[in-house]
């Protein structure tokens, strides 16, 4: 059995065929913005968003972003993290 954080019981996206959420192939574009649709009005987009980047999610629209907009957020995250360690060091 997994387990999954309880905001996912709250997720626009419960019930929809996970497949809208991992483009690929020609159509990627219109996949993701379809996908960007149903996260626009979900309830839990920011912990949607923080679990992909804390968890280190590669594929897929997570929190309504795209593949690409999660790995710069990561970046950024991961950068911030790395500073924050040098100033308590
Ligand atoms: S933000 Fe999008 S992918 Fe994340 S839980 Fe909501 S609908 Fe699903």
């Amino acid at each position: 059995m997994i387990l999954r954080p309880a905001w996912m019981e709250r997720a626009a996206c419960r019930g929809v065929d996970t497949r809208a959420f991992y483009a690929n192939g020609k159509h990627s574009r219109e996949q993701v913005n379809a996908a960007r649709k149903i996260c626009a009005d979900c309830p839990v987009r920011p912990q949607c968003a923080a679990y992909a980047i804390e968890t280190g999610e590669y594929y897929g629209v997570w929190g309504g972003m795209s593949q690409q907009e999660l790995r710069q957020r990561r970046r950024r995250f991961t950068s911030r993290a790395k500073d924050d360690q040098r100033e308590a060091a």
